[in-house]
């Protein structure tokens, strides 16, 4: 990765995480993940889009056997009383009794994944752990338990390796940061 800006939508950004630092990162992950799945079958419910390249990283290292499924997540304002509500999107598996592993690109204030989580708890799996590429921890607004963190960074808008702005980016193989 070289060091120069590179612009997107007419907004500047400069290298911030290359992709053998990502490699490196989200090999140690999986590593962690794999060991403590020893023996068991989890399901990967990899959020889309934003995770796809996390998630292809990941699981090719992910050692043993395992299901993945895709979703997407919508959220909207529900009624005053109901809040917000979310629909899970494409998944058609029963997940009653398995062990989920979310797929998340990032978790930045968290109400992502505190509304998926009781969304998904509710159909009754038998354990739901959250996979993260990015989290951070200075925007984070929910109690929420991250057991895998490939990598925390500063509260500044990241584009890249999956992540975009505003639809571009996705697929640049470095991680950039907002100047
Ligand atoms: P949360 O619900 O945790 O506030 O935010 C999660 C979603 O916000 C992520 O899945 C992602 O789509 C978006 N997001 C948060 N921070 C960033 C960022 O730095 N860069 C990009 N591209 N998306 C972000």
């Amino acid at each position: 990765m070289g060091n120069s800006h590179i612009t997107i939508h007419n907004k500047a950004f400069r290298p911030y995480l290359s992709a053998a630092h990502l490699d490196e990162a989200v090999a140690r992950l999986a590593t962690r993940i794999s060991a403590d799945y020893a023996g068991r079958r989890p399901l990967f419910v990899v959020v889309l889009t934003g995770g796809f390249m996390f998630a292809s990283d990941l699981l090719k290292r992910y050692i043993g056997e395992c299901e993945i499924v895709f979703i997407r997540v919508a959220s909207y304002e529900g009624t005053a009383s109901s809040g917000v509500v979310q629909e899970v999107l494409g998944l058609r598996e029963d997940v009653q009794g398995r062990d989920l592993i979310i797929i998340e690109d990032i978790v930045d204030t968290g109400t992502t994944m505190h509304h998926l989580l009781p969304t998904l708890q509710a159909k009754g799996p038998a354990s739901v752990e959250i996979a993260t590429l990015f989290f951070k921890p200075e925007s984070l607004k929910h109690q929420l338990d991250l057991r895998y963190v490939a990598l925390e960074i500063p509260n500044d808008f990241v584009v890249g390796y999956g992540l975009d702005y505003d639809g571009l980016g996705r697929n640049l193989p470095d991680v950039y940061v907002a100047v």
